[in-house]
């Protein structure tokens, strides 16, 4: 195909195992790279004209593929940033390396997202999870998005307010932001250096109450580096569940069974959050194994590929662990990751 855009080419048949950090093999109908904004609405126009659903994909690291993908998949390819050295915005396009674009603007001196180094994945994604770690979240730094509208056929910018973020979660994850694919990213930076270190675990791990940027992004990382599987040495997709959050009467009668039962609190009266990996831990799960999907060794929210896991594997495992959470604890997990 060749309109005004750069020349887009459609592949059949492609196999997504490259294209998914579980690694498991899918394969999608109808696949395209795009490196130019303006080739969606090419693509959303060919969909349509041959009745096809429509898949966008960044990394691939917040998704398991359970079946093969009967329509168009769209990888988000947009590169290029341009840092404003004054006002320390930064826009950013949607298929950017997360962690590659973290690293970029810490060396040029615009900080805030330190805390969130090692998130693998690309910065379109990031505010559809309204992605966090170590006390931080996108949100805190997020001035607008500019999204192709598919449903519309137009461009449009969306305010932070626009995109109702949450815990994980965001305008993107709901039937009203469905049609939004995000092409570019503005970032609010700091360009003074103030650590965020209000994580424990993160002051814990740092040997100095006044970290350089360098500092908390290398701390950052090796705590995620002890603790989370690489994807490329081994499928994962991090957390598969969320946190639930429960009411403060249901924590109260849980306690009384289960008094080591942690908590957090939430923005929300009456709710608290509780971890999910202490629910699953509680009950075994850590290095359980269903075939070559199997819950990993040292965390009990991470499912890993082991080699040659199928998707269904690892969703039949994901629904083994969360149906014995609601039968021992009443609760019910909700799963972080995307499952097509
Ligand atoms: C080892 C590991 C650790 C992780 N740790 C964390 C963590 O600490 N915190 C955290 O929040 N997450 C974490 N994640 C999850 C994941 O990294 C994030 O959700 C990330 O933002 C996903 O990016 P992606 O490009 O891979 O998205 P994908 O998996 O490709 O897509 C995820 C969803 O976003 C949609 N999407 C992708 N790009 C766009 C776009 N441009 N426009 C509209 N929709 C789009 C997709 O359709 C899909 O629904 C972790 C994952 C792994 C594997």
């Amino acid at each position: 195909m060749c309109g005004g855009a750069k020349y887009l080419e459609i592949q059949q048949e492609v196999d997504l195992k490259p294209y998914n950090s579980f690694g498991v093999s899918a394969i999608a109908a109808e696949f395209a790279d795009v490196t130019d904004a303006a080739q969606l609405p090419e693509l959303f126009a060919y969909a349509g004209h041959n009745h096809l659903p429509v898949l966008i994909l960044g990394g691939g690291s917040n998704l398991l593929l359970v079946n093969d993908y009967p329509g168009l998949v769209i990888r988000i390819a947009l590169t290029g940033m341009e840092f404003d050295e004054g006002s320390g915005k930064v826009q950013v396009k949607a298929g950017e390396n997360w962690h590659a674009f973290v690293s970029e603007c810490m060396n040029k001196g615009f900080h805030g997202l330190e805390n969130l180094a090692l998130i693998p994945g690309t910065v379109g994604a990031a505010p559809v999870q309204n992605i966090g770690a170590y006390g931080v979240e996108l949100e805190q730094f997020l001035e607008s998005v500019q999204v192709y509208d598919s449903g519309q056929d137009e461009f449009r910018v969306l305010s932070r307010d626009d995109c109702d973020f949450a815990y994980r979660d965001s305008l993107f994850k709901h039937e009203a932001g469905q049609g939004l694919i995000i092409t570019e990213v503005t970032l609010q930076l700091s360009r003074q250096w103030q650590p965020n270190t209000s994580y424990q675990a993160l002051q814990d791990a740092l040997d100095t109450a006044e970290p350089t940027p360098q500092q908390l992004f290398d701390t950052v990382c090796a705590i995620r580096s002890s603790k989370l599987p690489d994807p490329a040495r081994l499928g994962n997709a991090g957390s598969f569940f969320k946190n639930p959050v429960i009411s403060n009467d249901k924590y109260k009668k849980l306690l009384e069974e289960f008094p080591d039962l942690p908590s957090y609190p939430v923005a929300e009266e009456g709710l608290l959050k509780v971890p999910a990996a202490w629910l699953l831990d509680a009950l075994g799960w850590k290095g359980r194994q269903r075939g070559a999907a199997a819950v990993h060794e040292q965390h009990a929210l991470v499912l890993v590929n082991t080699g040659s896991a199928s998707g269904e594997d690892l969703y039949l495992l994901a629904q083994e662990m969360s149906t014995s959470v609601l039968t021992r604890f009443g609760i019910a997990l909700q799963p972080e990751v995307r499952i097509l």
